[in-house]
């Protein structure tokens, strides 16, 4: 596929099965990353809106809830068939709306979303629980996981189809009514999945409101009728969210923002690793919570494996996001751009930026990939989620060193272990606070698998079985026996 202009959707709110425009004041546009240009514009949403969508959610949920698991998936692996017919148009979206290179999106993020649909599909007829029997005397106890009700999901921008299928698919699975809130600089994918979903489900079971994430992410955070809130975004928005949600209270799943670390001991293949490690920190232009961003580096192969990775931004090829030679696209926005500028910017004089740092000289906003060694454990760089195509750089002397300046973060989302010693690389993934670590790779993600952060990078899990759960409710029935 060479990239199409795709028919761009309607962006309005999806209620009980209508299309209505939000009566917000305000009117958003919609840019495309790689030009800085408008594609299309919508109108905001207000709490009223909202309060119509869980309004709507909240009808049509029972009736969803009460089919049999088998006639939810089969709804749902419809809505699954004729994603995967429709694929080319969605990456189409994907490039445009989200500043995604044509050949990542294609050959990689769509697919996996097809493939994520195609899971959660079938994914709440496998439920398992504790064995129903007698705990207590005279009574025979068993387990319920029923669906929580209503679902609100709030998307972040960096990756705007994965996490509305990873929230709307397996809430549905389980049973519940979903009122999905896109993020506003990335709502076209979403809106275009929606209109494919709703012709396979009854009206009021997928809603979508779109908007400002203070206006309608606060009301939908804070509505009395919704049951979760399932967020995907940063960890000051995850404290808001969590706030907002603490009068009803509001049960939330917060998966929220990372710096991940990547310990190199001195035995790997120092240009094997670079090669994979810098794919994986550059991978969305960085814009992914997961990243591979902090190198921490056994101080005797430390410069030769710092040159390793310039190599290996040197190969990057920077570019229009609808031309599929292209590895590296832009940030989301000129806010993005310039937050990540700051931040190198920012760096001590001790620092040495060993590559890239700057915006190349075309439209869009775009940044080079970016080297930075020799930074301490306190510098912004590296206490703080960067977010852009950014790589740091630090060294350690021995193993208890690694462990200690990988941990010593706030966050706790993901981290990496390089090394052919395997009880050294269990003994430190093991040592790690972090909810994702991995020996020798980066980055491994499906859906049979659960995602989630410690920490400051939230909590409650995406995917797998726990993701699943996740969207249920438990209740314990006891009967008497006599
Ligand atoms: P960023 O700051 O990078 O845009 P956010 O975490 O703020 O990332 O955004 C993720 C999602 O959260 C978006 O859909 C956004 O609209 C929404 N959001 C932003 N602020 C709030 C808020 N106060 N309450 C609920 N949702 C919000």
């Amino acid at each position: 596929m060479v990239f199409t202009m795709p028919q761009l959707p309607r962006v309005a709110n999806l209620i009980a099965g209508e299309w209505v425009d939000g009566s917000g004041a305000d009117t958003l546009d919609v840019l495309n990353p790689a030009t800085g240009e408008v594609l299309t514009s919508f109108r905001g949403s207000t709490a009223d809106d909202v309060d119509a969508a869980v309004a709507a959610a909240r009808a049509a949920q029972p009736a969803w809830g009460a089919l049999s698991a088998r006639q939810r998936s089969e709804a749902l692996h419809a809505i699954s068939a004729e994603f995967s017919d429709r694929l080319d148009e969605f990456v189409a979206l994907e490039v445009l709306d989200a500043g995604k290179p044509l050949s990542a999106a294609r050959d990689a993020e769509l697919p996996d979303i097809a493939d994520s649909v195609r899971h959660f599909a079938g994914a709440a007829r496998t439920l398992s629980g504790q064995a129903s029997g007698e705990y207590v005397p005279g009574t025979s106890t068993f387990i319920r996981r029923e669906p929580v009700g209503v679902v609100a999901g709030i998307t972040p921008w960096n990756y705007p189809l994965w996490q509305a299928v990873w929230k709307i698919m397996p809430a549905l699975a389980a049973g519940n009514a979903v009122v999905i809130k896109p993020a506003e600089l990335t709502p076209l994918s979403t809106a275009a999945f929606a209109d494919l979903a709703q012709k396979h489900l009854p009206p009021g079971v997928l809603n979508i409101v779109n908007g400002y994430g203070s206006v309608v992410g606060t009301a939908l955070a804070s509505h009395a009728d919704v049951n979760l809130v399932s967020f995907t975004g940063s960890t000051a928005t995850g404290r808001n969210i969590a706030q907002a949600a603490a009068a009803s209270p509001i049960r939330t799943v917060l998966e929220l923002g990372g710096n991940a670390p990547v310990i190199v001991f001195e035995d790997v293949d120092v240009d094997a690793s670079a090669s994979l490690i810098v794919e994986a920190a550059l991978y969305n232009a960085g814009q992914e919570c997961m990243a591979a961003t902090r190198l921490i580096v056994a101080e005797p192969i430390a410069e030769r494996f710092f040159d390793a990775v310039v190599k290996n931004l040197e190969q990057v090829r920077l570019g229009e996001t609808t031309d599929e030679a292209t590895t590296l696209g832009p940030l989301i926005s000129a806010a993005q751009l310039a937050r990540v500028e700051k931040l190198i910017a920012g760096r001590p004089s001790s620092a040495s930026l060993r590559f890239g740092g700057t915006r190349p000289d075309r439209a869009g906003f775009y940044l080079e990939p970016t080297l930075i060694t020799g930074l301490s454990q306190d510098d912004d760089l590296v206490q703080h989620e960067i977010f852009g195509p950014v790589l740091t750089g630090q060294t350690f002397a021995d193993e208890s060193e690694a462990i200690s300046l990988a941990n010593g973060v706030g966050f706790g989302l993901a981290g990496s272990v390089w090394t052919r010693d395997v009880a050294r690389g269990l003994r430190v993934v093991n040592a790690l606070n972090f909810g994702n670590v991995w020996i020798n790779t980066h980055l491994v993600v499906a859906p049979d698998l659960p995602i989630g952060g410690l920490n400051q990078s939230g909590y409650g899990k995406e995917g797998g079985q726990l993701g699943i759960e996740e969207f249920t409710r438990v209740k314990q029935v006891g009967i008497s026996l006599t």
